[in-house]
């Protein structure tokens, strides 16, 4: 029988391999991007028209090709960059298969027009559906210019399954994005339909990020900066307020190839946990430089995907080093209260105190109980003077943040002026903050970056929950004894949910025994709750665990201590006088977690000045 089987000719095989490599307009823009860089370009033109369905061109002052390697470039398995299988190991560059060009030429008209620095003239080679049109001596600089005109003309269903200008121009961008992040230091210029759309100057990482997203995240990144043994973790993290509703700015880069890893965005994520709200996502900009012997870019043709040998401790790295960096830099809408007036002069023989987590472990809520019982008890919460004032020093420091400059990480200019013994300008800086109420629901101050505003529920909630949440954990909370202890009924299964809670309760300082059948009585109860009668009280708390275990999905500990918060909590409509608001921020921003209510809303929000004159000027 005769056989059957035969070579594919070339441009079959090309217009096969390039349904891998060439999937729309942006893929050919990622590989004609990274063969720039690994020909060590410093400066990349970008031209793009109709969202590169009809031109995608890119000009580079690399190191060029000559006559024969630029025919040999459009060859399948034709590289420069790999020569055994043992190099597949210690991959560098970007680009190593040796397949984008070959596959772009299967599947569009194709111009490369290039010039080493050794050589007086450049050449220039067509191509179209792998056929070589012509090659010829041709004018211009050292480095390559390819173009690339009307994409899939000969595949007329591919080019059908492109989307939308608009979609395919954001996939352009999107890849352009990454590129150009991790090569800062390369200058970049991109124009789409004659419009340039960026200009990237050669920068720090933290400059270029400014100058793709806009200046809105000027004060908001702070650096991840952590050495092990087998990764360099480096970047930077949004603070909570630049998380998105969608997934929108996140980015890993792992010896400056952008990959995409869902368990290492866990692993960010879930250091943000408490900071944002569930649905959100967290912004980052994360470079992990790794030895290329323990990864594995091999495993997908684009690239995006990796194996790390290691990737739980890499995850664990993530993680940490993400922790630290919130905990360091106190990571917040910059909450300066206007201290700088009354800051003291600075001083040279004081040592700088490197940023660290502020949490008061000193902090007792009782420990002013003797003082005169308030009508909502929040001024008798105050933590002592130490702790307050360490909360300002964190706060103070959080305006850092604005002076963060991948130069200046190791002594913001602000500490300087400031140190832990100047108690008086801390008792000074909290009269400046000035807080007023607004429509008796909202505690509003002045701060330098503009108008602070504060839920005053939610805050207090997110106070009491986490002085609740300490007390269950260490199992005593105060209170004070009835005097005159009261019986009461519940419903048989209320009395049922109760009966499971009473040692719980006890340890919130809430003593409640059982009398009887559905018969209860509360002897003792903390300074905090509300004077309800006891059924009733005992009620609106059941009824709060009960959602929050429901709703909130929150386990035992977690929903009694929200639901005490959630009675004890002064309510909208309740007035307030200044010392209670002012008690109400300190205590906040004692917090480990200020920022979000123990249900996951926000606790406050800060109006900036540059939007109130946005207002004022519209
Ligand atoms: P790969 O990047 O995987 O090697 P490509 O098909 O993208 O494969 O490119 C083939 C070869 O062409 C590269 O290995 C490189 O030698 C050369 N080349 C491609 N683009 C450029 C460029 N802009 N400047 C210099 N050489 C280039
Ligand atoms: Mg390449």
């Amino acid at each position: 029988m005769e056989s059957i089987i035969q070579l594919l000719p070339d441009a079959v095989a090309n217009q096969i391999a390039a349904g891998e490599v060439v999937q729309r307009p942006a893929s050919v823009v990622k590989e004609l991007l990274e063969n720039a860089i690994d020909a060590e370009a410093t400066q990349i033109k970008l031209i793009v028209k109709n969202a590169g369905k009809s031109l995608i061109q890119i000009i580079d002052d690399g190191k060029g090709m000559n006559e024969t390697d630029l025919r040999l470039s459009i060859e399948r398995h034709a590289t420069s960059k790999i020569k055994s299988a043992d190099d597949l190991f210690y991959i560098k560059s970007f680009g190593f298969r040796g397949e984008a060009l070959a596959s772009i030429a299967a599947i569009a008209q194709l111009e490369i027009k290039s010039r080493t620095k050794d050589d007086e003239v450049a050449s220039s080679l067509i191509v179209e559906a792998t056929d070589v049109k012509g090659q010829e001596y041709a004018q211009g600089p050292p480095g390559t210019s390819i173009t690339v005109q009307n994409l899939f003309f000969n595949t007329p269903a591919r080019r059908r399954f492109l989307k939308s200008d608009p979609v395919e121009l954001r996939h352009i961008i999107d890849e352009f994005h990454r590129v150009a992040i991790p090569n800062f230091h390369i200058g970049f210029y991109f124009y789409h339909n004659d419009e340039l759309l960026f200009q990237l100057p050669p920068a720090n990482l933290k400059q270029r990020l400014l100058n793709i997203f806009g200046k809105k995240y000027n004060h908001k990144l702070a650096p991840l900066n952590t050495h092990t043994d087998f990764v360099k973790v480096t970047g930077f993290i949004g603070t909570p307020d630049t998380a998105k509703k969608t997934r929108g700015e996140q980015f890993f880069f792992v010896n400056n190839r952008f990959i995409k890893n869902a368990y290492l965005n866990h692993a960010v994520q879930s250091a943000f946990e408490a900071l944002i709200p569930k649905s959100s996502y967290a912004t980052y900009f994360i470079m992990l430089d790794v030895d290329p012997a323990t990864i594995d870019v091999n495993i997908h043709p684009t690239k995006t995907e990796i194996k790390f040998q290691n990737e739980r401790s890499i995850y664990a790295v993530v993680n940490a080093s993400t922790k630290e960096a919130i905990g360091k830099h106190n990571l917040s809408p910059s909450l300066d209260f206007e201290t700088e007036m009354s800051m003291p002069p600075p001083s040279s023989n004081r040592g700088i105190e490197p940023p660290g987590v502020y949490v008061n472990p000193e902090f007792n809520p009782f420990e002013n109980k003797t003082s005169q019982k308030k009508s909502n008890n929040i001024t008798a919460q105050q933590p002592h003077k130490s702790s307050l004032n360490r909360g300002w020093e964190a706060f103070f420091k959080s305006s850092n943040l604005n002076a963060f400059d991948d130069a200046d990480l190791e002594a913001p200019k602000s500490q300087q002026i400031f140190s832990l013994e100047s108690e008086k300008s801390n008792e000074e800086a909290k009269d400046n903050k000035n807080p007023f109420q607004l429509s008796k629901q909202f505690i509003v101050s002045s701060i330098k970056s503009g108008l602070l505003i504060i839920d005053q529920k939610k805050a207090h909630e997110r106070i009491l929950y986490e002085k609740f949440i300490k007390q269950l954990a260490l199992k005593k909370g105060l209170s004070q004894t009835e005097l005159f202890p009261q019986n009461f009924e519940l419903s048989p299964a209320d009395s049922d949910v109760l009966s499971e809670l009473l040692d719980e309760f006890k340890q919130l300082g809430l003593h409640i025994h059982r009398m009887g059948q559905n018969i209860f009585n509360l002897t003792a109860k903390p300074i905090d709750l509300p004077d309800e009668e006891p059924k009733q009280l005992v009620e609106s708390l059941l009824e709060c665990h009960k959602n929050n275990q429901a709703e909130l999905m929150l386990d035992k500990n977690k929903s009694l201590a929200l639901a005490m918060a959630q009675n004890a909590a002064v309510k909208y409509g309740q007035l307030l006088q200044k010392d209670e608001m002012s008690s109400i921020i300190d205590m906040l921003f004692a917090c480990e977690s200020p920022y979000i209510s123990p249900s996951g809303k926000s606790t406050l929000t800060v109006i900036g000045n540059d939007e109130i004159l946005k207002r004022l000027n519209q």
